[in-house]
């Protein structure tokens, strides 16, 4: 099943996820629990320009609807908290948030992409009634199972959080998603596999996979100049290899939201791929088919 289909089998008719910056920031940035944050990131690089974090979350989802206009009929929408760490604030703020998004016309639920170690349980049981009427998708960065990798790329967390997060949000019933990283520094193709095996065990939904991408002005790009850290040539066709075996190893009844990640090429020193993700889509296809 593809990630449209799975929506389908909650919403009715074409939906659209808006990017909302709720003007948090991150946990791992502002000293709570580091510095600095996770050395691959920029959050610039997938903020989309109609999210303006001055604006209120209303102001952006109204943007957003602009942006799209016209794409289909009827469309509906899912207001996607996916800037920093969605869920860093007292409970009280995240759910004036979360409230005031869906209350905008034709949002029809929430995406809340977070840190598996900042999810509290006041936050699941107000989720959990949302759940009642909309949909509600929580989106955990696990990105690895190994936690040699995490703490190279100071993630702050180790794999038994997620894993722990993980089954706490689907006991509530909830969907599960988790964002991997795929290249990250050390790792082989088998190390990949291993995470890949390690989240089907768990009761995860989605998967959201991109290929880790060297940001400029990073911790990583200074750490891959200075030859601290290597991380993968590979071509594309090469990741989509990977990908169709990654694939064969998936629990079947999960949904792969996305295989790869594109930031404005401007931003990006390696890989260069310079494909869209619907040819990306195409590439893998062919070679699943092979
Ligand atoms: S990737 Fe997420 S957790 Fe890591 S620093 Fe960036 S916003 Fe924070």
């Amino acid at each position: 099943m593809d990630y449209a289909h799975f929506l389908a089998r909650r919403i009715d008719g074409k939906v659209q996820k808006l990017a909302v910056d709720a003007g948090l920031t991150c946990p791992n940035r502002d000293g709570t629990l580091g510095w600095g944050g996770c050395t691959y990131c920029d959050n610039c690089a997938f903020s989309p320009s109609y999210c303006h974090r001055s604006q209120s979350v209303t102001q952006q989802l109204e943007a957003g609807k602009r942006f799209f206009a016209g794409k289909y009929p009827d469309m509906r929408y899912l207001a996607y908290f996916q800037a920093y760490t969605a869920t860093h604030a007292a409970f009280e703020r995240q759910r004036q948030l979360y409230d005031e998004a869906l209350a905008v016309d034709g949002v029809v639920g929430l995406v809340i992409a977070t840190r598996p170690d900042c999810v509290g349980d006041d936050l699941l049981a107000y989720l959990q009634e949302v759940d009642r009427t909309r949909l509600v998708i929580v989106e955990l960065g696990a990105e690895t199972m190994h936690d040699r990798t995490l703490r190279l790329v100071n993630r702050c967390h180790n794999w038994a959080t997620s894993q722990a997060c993980i089954e706490r949000v689907a006991q509530m019933g909830l969907t599960v998603g988790a964002h991997l990283i795929l290249g990250l520094p050390g790792e082989s193709d088998d190390d990949m596999v291993a995470t890949v095996d390690a989240v089907s065990q768990l009761p995860v939904s989605l998967v959201k996979f991109h290929q880790l991408q060297v940001l400029r002005g990073t911790t990583l790009a200074r750490q891959v100049e200075r030859g601290e850290v290597e991380v993968r040539d590979w071509t594309a066709e090469q990741y989509a290899e990977l990908c169709v075996r990654l694939a064969a190893h998936l629990r079947s009844d999960i949904v792969v939201e996305r295989w790869v990640a594109q930031a404005p090429p401007h931003m990006v020193i390696t890989p260069q791929w310079g494909f869209k993700p619907a040819e990306f889509q195409r590439l893998l296809s062919s070679l699943a088919t092979k």
